[in-house]
């Protein structure tokens, strides 16, 4: 029931449904815990937010998850939006995602082992540089913004896979949409967003 009003940013069904599973509670410091259900970002410490829920919707919309896929997520923060993915991609799909901030991944791998997933890797590391020993990924989704779309991303990006990035400076951020096919990158721009930076 919590997010059913994601139905009017254009979230499907599964995804709501993924995102009412998981407890957003356990994933907002305790002194946010009354605010843990708002639509809002909230700090996670270290200078960093967890998503407001109606963009992890929209990204996981936009990512067109299925089962199987084998996801690339930049920016695990609280490690949110992996959990939700993680049920979007069945047990037949993984979800590998990159935090620059041990103590962050420290907290999210905590999370990830109570709520007892098993589809995620969680890395401590430069999400600029993808993850070149995993790769190519079916989708690969961006939580912070970049100033230009890293290249090492495109490449670690398979055939026919779909990329969500927000790109520009600390004033105005674009989500883009990117679909590979072939030689060719398609680029797409959704929405404005506001996201912390890719450091
Ligand atoms: N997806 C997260 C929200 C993350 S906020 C959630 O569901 O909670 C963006 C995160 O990107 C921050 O935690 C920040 O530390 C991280 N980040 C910024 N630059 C990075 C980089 N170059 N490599 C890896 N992580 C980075």
């Amino acid at each position: 029931m919590l997010f059913e009003h994601l139905q009017y940013y254009g979230v499907s069904r599964k995804i709501i449904e993924a995102m009412n599973k998981i407890d957003r509670k356990l994933f907002v410091p305790s002194e946010l815990q009354e605010s843990a259900y708002l639509d809002i970002p909230l700090p996670i410490g270290y200078g960093q937010t967890i998503s407001a829920p109606h963009m992890v919707g929209m990204m996981c919309e936009y990512l067109e998850l299925k089962d199987g896929d084998r996801v690339l997520e930049i920016g695990t923060g609280s490690g949110y939006n992996a959990a939700v993915m993680s049920l979007l991609v069945g047990e037949s799909g993984w979800i590998y995602t990159i935090e620059r901030i041990p103590e962050l991944v420290q907290e999210a791998q905590k999370r990830i082992n109570l709520l007892g997933i098993n589809n995620i890797t969680i890395i401590v590391g430069d999400g600029k540089e993808g993850l070149e020993e995993y790769a190519p990924f079916d989708k690969i989704t961006v939580t912070c913004y970049a100033k230009h779309i890293p290249k090492k991303l495109i490449e670690q990006l398979k055939d026919n896979g779909i990329m969500v990035i927000p790109v520009g400076n600390e004033y105005v951020q674009i989500l883009k949409l990117i679909r590979k096919s072939g030689e060719k990158i398609i680029e797409e721009d959704l929405t404005h967003v506001r996201f912390v930076p890719m450091q």
